[in-house]
């Protein structure tokens, strides 16, 4: 039984007692010889998915894998294990490449990792055709999906490929970050059946999220790592200037730091990288260029200095804080204007309109997640379509000890004030008309300032944005999606007009001030739109 031999093979190769949830199913799937796809978080053991039955099949497992700088030390570790591996990549010459093929079409290798640029190639898939191949594994998958946040035109040859092989191999894909959307594109491209998708789940029990907002952060920063003196991290920042400014700053406070950026040269990458692995230097500053597949187990926290474009690539970097299992953090340090590198990058990529619509939607979920005040756990499952969680009860939102609020008749001025001004505007003018701010775009319009204008005048403009972003984050206020988000009032928005639904926020007390002379003011038109409303059969917003 197939299930007997994989466990026999975890004990005596891999001297390990158990499978980890998923690894047995997708094994049993693949020795059956059934396509599959499996979604495990970081750190879940999704190299023995296919390195098992590697050694199970008669033939060749292929394996594809963009992670070119550490396919060395994944087969050095397999061939430490006495299982025969090898890999090809641009890292060597032609006869090299030749001898390494040959060896594999004589069987002699077991596992043979490839990077997805060798298809480019057209003649690499006639040359693999004369192996025996048994399984081809795709690694990071999601790389094969325009929709995903890391798309690699290479992986696209992957399509069909298994079908132009003489051999017919089984296919295992294999990914920690995959939306729905995601999903089904891998699955068609890698002909992977409707069954054929095997997910534990996306939860990382052992970390801890963390948004931090405007706060300074480098002095966060500094008082987090006095905190957690001697342990390992990685802190992305998402401009390689900000990569100098923080590793330059933790050098002067002789915190044992290197950095690494897509521009550096290849030596000094690999030099820092490995200082980082082998704990020289256990803290890394770095662009988003850094950590595909760094198999560090003992990495304590992950700081965003700045928002990422996505919770995709948030949740991936994230991940690779505790990959060992242990307590681990994960924190991004938010502030509202950061989101503005992140739609400087879109704006100049050269994606089409599709793509880039696809980007300013998937930035808005990122903002939500910074602004929202539910599980932050909880909001990143649901995100990748795993809903019916409990609250996570470790997460900065969930130990999060102020009071609730009740700010339904803040929202209500804000959601009004979106619908009197009608004119799409978005949350810089709607913050300003709400502070009643003396800007001259403003007092030239013609809006109906009375019921709007100046009605959270009591409140800085900073916390005003903070509540349109609160309100966003939890759907009572939609976005366009665009460079210039326009806001609109949503369903759930509207029931709070209506008076339907109340608004709670975890805030301090004191926080929550308005003018009551604004608000009775409030009050009594809100009364009597709403009387005008019944009278006229329209929902009061109409009026
Ligand atoms: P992933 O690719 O899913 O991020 P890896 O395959 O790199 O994760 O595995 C992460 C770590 O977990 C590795 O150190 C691996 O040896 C270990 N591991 C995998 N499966 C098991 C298991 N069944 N028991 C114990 N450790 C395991
Ligand atoms: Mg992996
Ligand atoms: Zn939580």
């Amino acid at each position: 039984m197939a299930d007997s031999r994989a466990l026999a093979v975890l004990k005596d190769k891999f001297g390990y007692d158990s499978f980890r949830r998923g690894q047995d199913q997708v094994i049993e799937r693949v020795l059956n010889g059934e396509n599959t796809l499996a979604v495990m978080p970081t750190g879940g053991g999704k190299s023995l998915c296919y390195q098992i039955p590697a050694l199970l099949e008669p033939g060749l497992t292929l394996v594809v894998s963009p992670l070119i700088a550490l396919m060395k030390d994944q087969v050095d570790a397999l061939n430490e294990n006495g299982i025969a591996a090898t890999f090809i990549n641009s890292s060597l010459d032609y006869q090299e490449i030749n001898h390494r093929l040959s060896m594999a079409a004589l069987g002699e290798v077991k596992l043979l990792y490839v990077a997805p640029e060798r298809f480019d190639a057209p003649g690499f898939i006639d040359e693999l055709s004369r192996l025996n191949i048994s399984i081809l594994a795709v690694d990071e998958a999601h790389c094969i999906s325009h929709w995903g946040h890391d798309f690699r035109p290479s992986y696209l040859h992957l399509s069909d490929v298994a079908a132009q092989l003489q051999s017919h191999p089984t296919v295992i894909a294999l990914t920690a970050t995959a939306t729905k959307k995601v999903a089904t594109d891998i699955c068609e491209r890698l002909d992977i059946p409707d069954g054929g998708f095997v997910s534990t789940g996306f939860a990382r029990p052992n970390l801890t999220f963390n948004v931090i907002k405007d706060q300074d952060k480098d002095t966060y920063l500094l008082e987090y790592l006095k905190l957690n003196a001697n342990q390992a991290g990685i802190i992305y920042a998402s401009t390689i200037k900000e990569v100098d400014h923080v590793a330059a700053l933790l050098a002067s406070k002789h915190y044992p730091v290197t950095k690494y950026n897509g521009q550096m040269s290849s030596t000094e990458r690999n030099q820092n990288q490995e200082d980082f692995l082998f704990d020289r230097k256990p803290i890394m500053v770095a662009t988003n260029a850094f950590g595909m597949g760094i198999d560090k187990s003992n990495v304590r926290f992950v700081i965003h200095y700045q928002v990422p474009s996505d919770l995709e690539s948030y949740y991936q970097e994230a991940g690779r804080a505790g990959r060992d299992g242990l307590p681990s953090d994960a924190i991004l340090l938010y502030k509202a204007n950061d989101i503005r590198t992140q739609l400087f990058f879109i704006e100049n990529s050269d994606a089409d309109e599709d793509h880039k619509a696809e980007q300013y939607r998937k930035l808005n979920k990122m903002k939500q997640y910074a602004n929202t005040g539910d599980c932050l756990q909880q909001f990143i499952l649901n995100y990748f379509g795993q809903t019916g969680t409990a609250p996570c009860g470790r997460c900065s939102n969930c130990l999060d000890d102020r009071d609730y609020q009740d700010i339904t008749l803040d929202a209500q001025k804000v959601l009004s004030c979106i619908i009197r001004l009608r004119s799409g505007w978005g949350k810089g003018m709607l913050t300003k008309v709400l502070a009643g701010a003396r800007d001259k775009k403003l007092l030239e319009c013609n809006f109906d300032k009375l019921s709007t204008y100046g009605l959270l005048s009591s409140y800085r403009q900073k916390d005003i944005g903070s509540l349109i972003d609160f309100l966003t984050a939890e759907d009572y206020i939609q976005v366009g999606n665009g460079k210039f988000t326009t806001l609109g009032v949503s369903e759930k928005g509207g029931n709070v007009l209506r008076g339907k639904e109340t608004v709670r926020r975890k805030m301090a007390a004191k926080a929550k001030q308005s003018l009551p002379v604004d608000d009775d003011m409030f009050q009594s038109l809100r009364a009597l739109r709403m009387s005008l409303a019944e009278k006229n059969g329209v929902p009061p917003y109409m009026i």
